[in-house]
């Protein structure tokens, strides 16, 4: 009976620490973007970082338009047809 009883003041304890943690810690600082005064370097130095890994800038050439279904637009970027495609 006791052991059950700390076993739920355990859980108890920990949950509560955890919201405690959420609430005083709500942003955790993730790779924010970069801010525009570092220079400009980052935004001519990203693409070509990608070429050379071999991955195609297709994200980038892209409508990038999104459903609502969460889908991206395939057509090209400013593509002329007034319907987007999703496929
Ligand atoms: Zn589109």
């Amino acid at each position: 009976m006791s052991k059950m009883d700390n076993l739920r003041a355990m859980r108890e304890a920990r949950y509560a620490e955890a919201q405690k943690r959420a609430a005083s810690a709500p942003a955790r600082p993730k790779a924010p973007v970069a801010p525009p005064a570092a220079g400009g370097s980052a935004s001519t130095a990203a693409p070509a970082a990608r070429a050379a890994r071999g991955e195609a800038p297709a994200a980038e050439e892209l409508c990038g338009h999104r459903n609502m279904g969460g889908r991206t637009c395939t057509r090209e970027r400013g593509h002329a047809a007034k319907t987007h495609r999703y496929s």
